[in-house]
């Protein structure tokens, strides 16, 4: 079994022990676990004076330290982590300052609680042995010892927990079940999560034709509020609602809903949870289409690079509507054919249900898709699908990244230029970043595609780091749309501050054609803040250093940072005046105004206020059918949506994200335009789109407008050269955060100090240590955020500094050896490499 030679001189190995922050342990491995002891399999082993569970890492090589304990059991037959798991799990570790423990969370999220939750069962042969082991005549290789018998005969009754099996057979270990099971007498049983996931039912309200309407309805409103709000809220959603849903939206309803029963205005009913979001999709026959040139090349490169089974990178630069997809999927049937593995990463898998239907579609011999819907049995499941080689292919989001393909071909991340890709708590990584890493150590291909590159990725691309592919033209018959500015200087917006002229027609013109707009604005909720127009003070989260957003359906003031939210107050919480405005646009206005304007046409909003689960499902699959007129939305609209019905897509407001305090304001902006734009003239009809802006001259807005991404990615790179910023710099960002300001700001100069004697260290490319400043979202969550950021034009040394920050944090914040700890258990430092937002 084993391919450890049997040393003399017993092994030490080095254990990470879960959801402890303690660094990689030293343990010696007793003779009888020898065999067991592998890299990758979880092992118990004394911590103090009780016991903990740890994955096993490595073989520790160095000197025998002294008073080093022996692990006492090994937990898992066969590793559970494979080699290449474990070196980029040391990677990231490494790399972004973390603990292993976080790493190893990582790349197997469920380890953990599913140790204690290992069932075993006996099997066939076990009968067997069970019947000749115990009596006279032992069959050859099914003897039986006394225990192992014991052991056996416990399970015959139904398969059983592990721990539980080790309670009952006293003198039973870990080991002895180990050596069952590769004699095949025991096995592992699946807990079937899937059944239990299923027996999850909710209770649903339907509104029933009796309900209330009109003046009855607003009578109903002035006794009963709650009663009258529910009936609008059932009547808006046009379809039966989850009481949970309701609930969160109507606190105190209960007691109104029993009532609403018994006069005949709602049913209830239990009805089945729908947990995958993308069960139960027909999946529509997807016949690959014939390639053109540019992808046909692509595919050939690219297959070239699979064939030789080394790592490669690619930026796969190609136009919106380009078929990028169509490459991915062609290079991935390739993989699979010749026995390899592939991954796949999106965004945001729940804002795409096309894609990842065209995959399943694509792909009959089995795709997992990784989403946040899956609970940890099903991702459980999933996982253990794809470690044991069922399933060669996965698509989903940052984390899928981590999934243990086996003979891994390919690596694509898709609009590898989004956010999403960063991880912005725990360990802070990027899994455009790590994607490169795996692809490195496992000899596979990676491909980067993008309408929008990052600037990094371009930079690399541009500088031959990686290799270059591009898909200039759309594949589909329409060319690029026409982007059109509106300057808001010169046009005036209509009384609600949504539309110009210029769009308004347009949007008419649409409608009237019987094809579909998109209306993008990247602020949800009614209207961004309130303003005392008595006092001039807007009302602000008590917690945060942000101001309320009225969402006014619901008639609660939200903090989108921390969740807060309250009843807009009758009057100013500061001067008491009766003169609260609400201020600025968000989308819940513009679709208001858009029912106004256009009282026949149907608008559907899309943002995080509507859109979840089932309903975000409803409204992409309408709005793909045709059955909405516009689409109202966030961010969420610019998304790779593929609605061939669109024709025309409006920018509200080009300019909300062009002035936040953060020096990737108008690559963000420039993807975003660039991006929803390329949501216009996807079917047989030509596209169009009007950005309504104050900075028609600004470089960000300009080259979305002539969809140059070369001519923003040189107009950017003059700024970030000179400034010393990504691409051409790099950045770890350190924030201090705590309740008490003081104590904050005192950790954050200490740290700031340590930091500039780090950086001291005479260097060709030397480290800048900027701050400590206030973060630009000074408070969040009631804490105080301070931040200091390195700078410098190489990697080397700035992790130099960032590595002395962490020893720094590591040891509570002292000044010198002696001094006491500044950090106690409520402030926290974090290590942010190449952070993506500087907020
Ligand atoms: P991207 O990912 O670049 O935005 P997609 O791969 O989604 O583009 O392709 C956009 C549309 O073009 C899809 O409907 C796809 O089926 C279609 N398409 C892709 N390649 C071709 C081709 N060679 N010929 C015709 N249609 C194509
Ligand atoms: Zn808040």
């Amino acid at each position: 079994m084993s391919s450890q030679p049997r040393a003399e001189a017993p092994r030490h190995v080095r254990v990470s022990i879960v959801r402890l922050d303690l660094g990689l342990l030293t343990y010696r491995v007793p003779p009888a676990l020898n065999d067991a002891a592998q890299p990758g399999v979880r092992v118990s082993v004394p911590l103090g004076r009780s016991r903990a569970i740890g994955y096993l890492i490595e073989d520790d090589s160095g000197p025998p330290a002294k008073g080093v304990r022996d692990i006492l059991e090994v937990l898992d037959p066969e590793p559970l982590l494979g080699s290449s798991q474990l070196s980029l799990a040391q990677f990231a570790a490494r790399y972004y300052h973390s603990p292993m423990s976080e790493a190893l969370r990582l790349l197997h999220p469920s380890g953990m609680d599913l140790v204690e939750r290992r069932r075993l069962g006996v099997t066939d042969k076990g009968r067997l042995a069970i019947e000749h082991g115990g009596g006279l005549l032992s069959v050859q290789g099914l003897e039986l010892d006394p225990l192992e018998q014991q052991v056996l005969s416990l399970l015959l009754a139904g398969p059983q927990e592990v721990p539980r099996i080790l309670r009952r057979a006293a003198g039973a270990d870990h080991l002895l079940l180990h050596r069952l099971q590769r004699r095949g007498l025991v096995s592992e049983v699946e807990i079937d999560y899937a059944s239990r996931v299923r027996a999850v039912t909710e209770e649903i309200a339907t509104l029933l034709p009796d309900a209330p309407k009109g003046a009855e309805l607003e009578a109903l409103a002035k006794t009963a509020k709650t009663q009258a709000r529910l009936i609008g809220l059932l009547r808006e959603a046009g379809e039966p609602v989850p009481l949970s849903e309701l609930r969160r939206q109507l606190p105190g309803l209960r007691s109104s809903i029993g009532r609403m029963k018994e006069r005949g205005w709602v049913s209830l009913e239990a009805r089945e949870r729908l947990r995958d979001p993308f069960a139960g999709r027909p999946l529509l026959p997807h016949p690959p289409p014939e390639l053109n040139l540019d992808q046909a090349s692509a595919v050939a490169v690219l297959g070239a690079a699979l064939r030789e089974r080394r790592f490669e990178p690619f930026l796969l630069h190609g136009v919106t509507s380009s078929g990028k997809t169509e490459v991915y999927l062609r290079l991935i049937r390739e993989a699979l054919d010749s026995g390899r593995g592939a991954v796949v990463l999106v965004p945001e898998i729940s804002l795409t249900p096309q894609l990842a239907g065209r995959f399943r579609a694509r792909f009959p011999e089995g795709v997992a898709v990784l989403h946040s819907a899956l609970g940890s049995g099903q991702r459980e499941d999933e996982w253990r699908r794809v470690r044991r080689g069922d399933v060669r292919l996965v698509v989903g989001a940052r984390s899928a990244l981590f999934a243990p393909v086996q003979h891994l071909g390919v690596i694509v991340v898709d609009e590898e230029h989004d956010s999403s890709f960063k991880q912005e708590e725990g360990l802070r990584y990027n899994a455009r970043s790590l994607a490169l890493v795996r692809g490195q150590q496992e000899g596979a291909v990676v491909v980067l595609g993008s309408a929008t590159p990052s600037m990094e990725t371009f930079h690399n691309a541009e500088t031959g780091r990686t290799g270059m592919l591009r898909l200039p033209r759309r594949a589909t018959p329409q060319p690029l749309p026409l982007v059109e500015l509106v300057d808001l200087r010169r046009y005036q917006l209509d009384a609600e501050g949504v539309l110009t002229a210029p769009l308004s027609a347009a949007l008419a013109d649409t409608l009237s054609k019987g094809q579909q707009a998109i209306l993008f604005l990247n602020r949800r909720g009614f209207a961004p803040f309130v303003l005392c127009l008595s006092c001039g003070q807007p009302l602000r989260c008590h917690d945060c250093s942000v101001s309320l957003t009225l969402h006014k359906r619901k008639d609660l003031l939200l903090c989108h940072y921390c969740g807060h939210e309250r009843r807009p107050p009758p009057m100013c919480p500061s001067c008491s005046a009766a003169a609260l405005k609400p201020m600025g646009l968000g989308t819940e206005r513009v679709e208001e105004t858009l029912r106004a304007r256009f009282p026949q046409a149907r608008v559907a909003r899309l943002d995080r206020d509507t859109a979840r689960g089932t309903r975000l499902q409803r409204v992409l699959d309408a709005t793909a059918a045709g059955q909405v007129d516009i689409l109202v939305g966030t961010q969420m609209v610019t998304k790779g949506h593929d609605f061939p019905g669109v024709t025309l897509v409006g920018v509200v407001n080009a300019d909300h994200a062009l002035h936040l305090p953060d020096f990737r304001a108008s690559e963000r902006t420039f993807q975003l335009l660039s991006q929803v734009a390329g949501r216009a003239g996807r079917g047989g009809v030509a596209g169009r789109v009007i950005v309504q802006t104050y900075s028609p001259e600004h470089h960000a807005i300009q080259c979305a407008q002539t969809h140059d991404y070369v001519e923003f990615y040189r107009k950017e790179s003059r700024f970030r050269r000179e400034l010393g910023y990504p691409p051409f710099g790099h950045l770890v960002a350190l924030r201090v955060e705590g309740a008490d300001e003081g104590a904050v700001i005192t950790a954050a100069h200490s740290l700031a100090k340590s930091c500039q004697e780090a950086a001291r260290k005479p260097c060709a490319h030397p480290v800048q240590v900027l701050g400590p400043v206030e973060a630009p979202l000074a408070r969040l969550r009631g804490r105080t955020r301070w931040q200091i950021l390195l700078k410098c034009a190489s990697r080397g040394p700035i992790q130099a500094v960032a590595a002395s920050a962490r020893s720094w944090k590591e040891e509570g914040g002292r000044q010198s050896p002696g001094s006491p700890p500044l950090l106690g258990k409520d402030l926290r430092v974090i290590i942010d490499v190449d952070p993506q937002s500087m907020l």
